[in-house]
């Protein structure tokens, strides 16, 4: 078995797991990150989500105001500058996203994290948890065949699935009752250049087939990515009919069963409307996007009521701006909203774990109940968790706590527009 150390382990390479890394490694910690796929990113890239969302304040008619650590704001800069997002669109009721081009993300993330000094294991998956009484010791990893231990002060858990709670046998959040889950394709060879026309054709095409009894039900969610026509080329999406549960094995079918309904799904597209009619496939994301899974348990769970109430807390290390987005398996979206130009404050103790002293949350695995989750999955939230996490999982001893979170909300005191 080889043998790693670092000061901060991060498992999960999605959007939390990259900000809780950079977070880290930007106070001088040694860090490793455990990644179990090929590609970084997680659902952003591994599913081609499409849009930032979380990471304005919700107005009408706007501008678009920043909600977050300088950290996220800048990175946005960054990404805008080189190309790969372009600027905030309004998408509805005064939401805005920010539409990425997927084919530079992946790399993007990977070159920022190796050149802040973090270790990056691709194709390295947690197998194990050592734990001694209150503290995580060391993680067991395995990349091709060969095991890993993995030694460190303080663990961060960006897995979107509570592996570290699972496997250290500790409580975790796990209701059941998930999300749908949805994949996301690319289409190239397009006859349309307007984006709410090819938007409608789609609708109203798969509308029709499933008043036919043609098609499931779910397939009613189809949409075009917003922002992703360019050039001929589209990304689709569409929710699965699949019921989510915490099975590994089915989700591990669902990506094959996915392409499947691809495959299906396109013909039938390509046959029927005229825009689509010289079209292919140039792109099946590798991963069908699950929205929500099992949760780490914090010190505190945050709750649907929280969000609607736009609450605030005197440890808060984050801001969710978005409304509480639930997809069902019967195509069906439920928004609920809470009021413009306003937020929910997200406390260090949805971030930190009541049990082990040395574990952190991030992402869409922190503390949260179903409806808490449904708004608080989005990037720019994950991204704002992720770094806190990272930051708070440096504290050396408990009294330097609040000093690390009174730095947070200075900066989430900035005002960028
Ligand atoms: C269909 C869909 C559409 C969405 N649309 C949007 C949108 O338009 N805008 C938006 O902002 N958000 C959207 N979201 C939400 C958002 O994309 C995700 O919630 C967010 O990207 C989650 O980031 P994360 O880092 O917490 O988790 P993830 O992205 O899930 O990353 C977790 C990482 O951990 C890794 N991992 C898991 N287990 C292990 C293990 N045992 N060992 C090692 N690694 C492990 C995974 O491979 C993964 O890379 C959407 C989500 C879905 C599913």
């Amino acid at each position: 078995m080889n043998d790693l150390k670092a000061d901060i382990v991060i498992v999960g390479g999605g959007m939390a797991g990259f900000a809780a890394a950079l977070a880290a490694a930007g106070e001088g910690k040694s860090v490793i990150m455990a990644e179990r796929q090929q590609m970084l990113g997680g659902n952003a890239t591994q599913s081609n989500v499409g849009t930032i969302c979380g990471a304005y304040y919700r107005s009408v008619p706007g501008p678009a105001v920043f909600a977050g650590h300088s950290f996220g704001y800048n990175l946005i800069n960054e990404l805008a500058s080189v190309g790969i997002c372009g600027e905030p669109i309004m998408h509805h009721n005064g939401l805005y996203v920010l539409h990425y081009q997927w084919s530079q993300f992946h790399s993007f993330l990977e070159e920022k994290l190796v050149r802040a000094g973090v270790v990056v294991l691709k194709n390295t998956e947690v197998l194990e948890v050592g734990r001694n009484g209150s503290k995580i010791e060391h993680i067991i990893t395995t990349t091709n065949d060969t095991k890993t231990k993995i030694t460190g002060l303080a663990f961060v858990d960006c897995s979107g699935n509570a592996i570290l709670s699972r496997l250290a046998k500790i409580d975790v959040i796990s209701t059941g009752n998930y999300q749908a889950a949805s994949q996301v394709f690319r289409v190239t060879g397009i006859e349309g250049d307007n984006e709410f026309t090819v938007n409608m054709s789609l609708k109203r095409l798969i509308s029709k087939l499933i008043a036919e009894k043609n098609f499931p039900e779910s397939y009613r969610s189809i949409s075009v990515v917003p922002g992703s026509l360019e050039n001929g080329a589209v990304d689709i999406k569409f929710t699965l009919p699949d019921i989510i549960s915490d099975d590994a094995a089915l989700q591990q079918m669902l990506t094959e069963k996915s392409k499947n309904y691809v495959q299906v799904l396109f013909e039938t597209i390509k046959n029927n409307t005229s825009i689509f009619r010289n079209a292919v496939i140039e792109n099946i994301f590798p991963m069908p996007g699950i929205r929500t899974q099992q949760r780490s348990k914090g010190k505190y769970i945050l709750t649907g009521s929280d969000v609607l109430e736009c609450r605030k807390f005197d440890n808060y290390v984050a801001l969710g701006t978005w409304p509480i987005e639930e997809w069902f398996n019967d195509g069906g979206l439920s928004l609920e909203y809470f009021g413009e130009d306003s937020c929910y404050q997200i406390p260090a103790e949805c971030l930190t774990s009541g049990v082990i002293d040395n574990l952190f949350f991030a992402g869409k695995n922190i503390s949260a109940d179903d409806k808490a989750i449904a708004s608080a999955r989005v990037i720019g939230t994950c991204l704002q968790t992720g770094y806190a996490a990272g930051k708070m999982a440096t504290c050396p001893a408990p009294d330097a706590m609040p000093e690390i979170i009174r730095q947070l909300q200075q900066d989430l005191a900035v005002h960028h527009v």
